[in-house]
């Protein structure tokens, strides 16, 4: 709702963020101050950073799931192998035909959701932004132990 109805304070500035989805991850770092504060100041720009990174991340999970999901497929059809000559004397039914099928459609889903966890990861800062999520909770996590273990940590 307020994304639509913010306005980018300079359309400029506004327009070449929009050209990077938001991303300045991949800038040299004097060149990111600039827009690091016009992000700062500019609550359009900011909240459509937002939008971009949730969506990377919902990509991310989505193609991760997909991958799993295949897996999991697999490792179920693997299991089934060895039934599968009991179904075709009980019931008569040529259950290795469906099997083949099922398995190249596992296959096949694998190498999709494979490729396409890759291009998210290559296309997006997914991997930058999780990462700076994880260093982050690290960092609270440790600002919370108790200074007996902390003393214990190498330095
Ligand atoms: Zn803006």
């Amino acid at each position: 709702m307020s994304m639509a109805r913010t306005r980018c304070t300079d359309r400029v500035v506004g327009n070449i963020l929009a050209s990077w989805r938001y991303d300045i991850s991949g800038i040299s770092p004097e060149m990111r101050k600039d827009y690091e504060q016009h992000l700062a100041d500019c609550n359009h720009c900011s909240a459509r950073q937002r939008f971009h990174r949730s969506l990377d991340v919902t990509l991310f999970v989505l193609t991760s799931l997909a991958v799993f999901f295949f897996l999991f497929a697999l490792a179920v059809l693997q299991h089934i192998k060895p039934l599968d000559h009991v179904a075709f004397h009980v019931f008569q039914l040529d259950i290795s035909d469906m099997y083949h099928m099922l398995f190249s459609a596992g296959i096949a889903g694998l190498c999709f959701s494979v490729i396409a966890l890759a291009l998210v990861l290559m296309a997006t800062p997914a991997p930058s932004y999780l990462g700076g999520i994880a260093s982050e909770r690290a960092k609270l996590l440790e600002e919370r132990l108790p200074d007996a273990i902390k003393s214990l940590r190498p330095r």
